[in-house]
């Protein structure tokens, strides 16, 4: 069988030192990649930006500065109406799982080169209607929709244009994975594969959300990472195939951070994969286009949970005022507090 070579193939040859002049007579270029080749041998001619938008928001008709009827014809089309409708069964998902809270949460998905359709501001994501939806161009500015868009839509929009391969975004409050990005724990790898396929997961540091600074950080982590835990706040995921897609990146973490905290409450250590297995399940990954850095590693190098602590939680301060595993029975201290409680009242009788 011909080897197929894409833009990817290329990336990664590049990055480990390979000659990519030295690639098999026979092997099928995909035209991505055939572009960078040139490029390679005459820089200026490849427009890198460009190259991962993907074809179906390329080929979209409309961009921020197209005519304003045009714009709001194509805000009220029925292609759109469909998106409309995507985002608000997402959003009913999300409420329902309870992902969000009161007006929490929000979505995006990319609609044109530099637009996107995106959720609005003070209202629960279980309750949105398709004509509640706001179309915004990539800084944020509002162009179509009675409603005001979400404040937290420079977030995903920052994401967009750091990673072109990014089509839509959710952003939600998932207790348990919230509950990891509160603690600032990551979560331990190699224990579950649905996770190591489909997740890429990293933890942006806390600012005030809706600022810039906050899109900023999380954009920082969305070349390597398909979902964000935002320390002391939530999780942001993206996806290259739809906001289905990108709501599913949601469900894998959050089921995955509860199943974690079980398996870590059992009494006993955690069995994990072996890094041959777990290289099985990245190459899989690879082949789906989801990113991931563990790419490339050798087998010694992959499922490094050396900051993982199953059970940490349960640390209490010891006298000296270090934190130490409890060992306290907590029977016997149960014991002790109702005996002081009868010696009290016994002692009040008197
Ligand atoms: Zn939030």
């Amino acid at each position: 069988m011909k080897q197929v070579i894409s833009v990817r193939d290329l990336e990664e040859m590049l990055r480990s030192g390979k000659d990519v002049r030295a690639l098999p007579a026979d092997a099928l270029v995909t035209p991505s990649a055939r572009d960078l080749l040139r490029e390679l041998e005459n820089p200026g001619s490849y427009k890198a930006t460009a190259r991962e938008v993907p074809a179906t928001v390329a080929n979209m008709p409309v961009t921020s500065k197209s005519p304003k009827s045009e714009i709001e014809a194509y805000f009220n089309s029925p292609t759109v109406h469909e998106l409309k409708v995507q985002i608000c069964e997402v959003g009913r998902r999300l409420w329902q799982r309870e992902y969000v809270d009161g007006n929490g949460g929000n979505i995006a998905i990319r609609v044109g080169e530099d637009i996107a359709l995106c959720t609005p501001t003070l209202v629960s994501k279980g309750f949105m209607k398709p004509e509640d939806m706001c179309l915004v161009d990539l800084e944020g500015n509002q162009l179509a929709g009675t409603k005001k868009r979400t404040s937290e839509i420079l977030m995903h929009l920052q994401i967009m244009k750091r990673q072109p391969r990014a089509v839509a975004t959710v952003h939600c409050h998932p207790p348990y994975s919230t509950g990891f990005a509160v603690a600032g724990v990551q979560p331990p790898t190699c224990m579950i594969p649905e996770y190591e396929v489909f997740s890429s997961v990293a933890i942006a540091p806390y600012r005030t959300p809706g600022t810039p600074e906050m899109g900023k950080l999380v954009a920082d982590l969305v070349d390597k990472h398909n979902t964000i835990l935002m320390a002391n706040h939530g999780v942001v995921a993206w996806s290259h195939n739809n906001v289905e897609d990108a709501y599913f990146k949601m469900e894998i973490l959050e089921a995955y951070c509860r199943t974690v905290l079980v398996a870590t409450q059992l009494g006993k250590p955690v069995n994990t994969m072996t890094p041959a297995q777990l290289q099985d399940l990245l190459k899989i990954k690879q082949s789906l286009g989801i990113p991931d850095p563990r790419f490339g590693l050798k087998e010694c190098e992959l499922c490094d949970n050396d900051e993982w602590r199953p059970g940490v939680t349960c640390a209490v301060p010891n006298e000296a005022g270090s934190r130490t595993q409890a060992v306290v029975n907590p029977d016997a201290e149960a014991e002790a507090l109702v005996q002081a409680i009868t010696d009290q009242i016994m002692a009040a009788r008197k």
